[in-house]
């Protein structure tokens, strides 16, 4: 079956930066899945993704605009140590969880003092370029319910 819109798609991928350096992969562990045509993945990966078919396995190059945006250098802040989540000690080039009105987002400590720290909340990938191998392991139609929801339900998706 092939990708396109209204289709589940369960995959692995490893990612890795433009020098070759793997940032993540999903092998080893369950493989991802999205909904097709439904922005919840990158633009970059779900257009290199439209008409392929399980089994099939393909290398795609994503630039910054088409991944996870250019990084904004105004987006660097200085926040008070209690609104982080993080465990143990505090550092520079951490990732970790900041409360926010809107919930919690990812964000990548650049400088950690007693009290405060200086976050940035651009994407950790932001400004990157990225390079996805992909295997797509299968593609299904979605059900109505995930189509109402915008997102896929069970194994490598919402659990609800
Ligand atoms: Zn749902």
């Amino acid at each position: 079956m092939k990708i396109g819109p209204d289709t589940v798609v369960t995959f692995h991928y490893t990612l890795r930066d433009e020098s070759g350096a793997e940032l993540e992969s999903s092998r080893g562990a369950d493989p991802a899945a999205y909904l097709h045509g439904a922005n919840n993945i990158i633009p970059g990966l779900e257009s290199a993704m439209t008409g392929q078919s399980d089994g099939d396995t393909f290398t795609t190059t994503v630039t910054p605009a088409e991944g996870y945006g250019l990084r904004d250098p105004d987006k660097v802040q200085r926040v008070p140590i209690k609104h982080l989540s993080f465990k143990g000690k505090l550092s520079a080039g951490d990732v970790v969880q900041l409360s926010t009105d809107d919930g919690m987002r990812t964000v990548t400590v650049t400088k950690a003092g007693r009290h405060t720290a200086d976050i940035d909340t651009n994407h950790p990938l932001a400004g990157q370029t990225l390079v996805f191998d992909i295997e797509v392991s299968a593609v299904r139609d979605a059900t109505a319910e995930e189509l109402t929801h915008r997102h896929v339900h069970g194994p490598g998706g919402h659990q609800h």
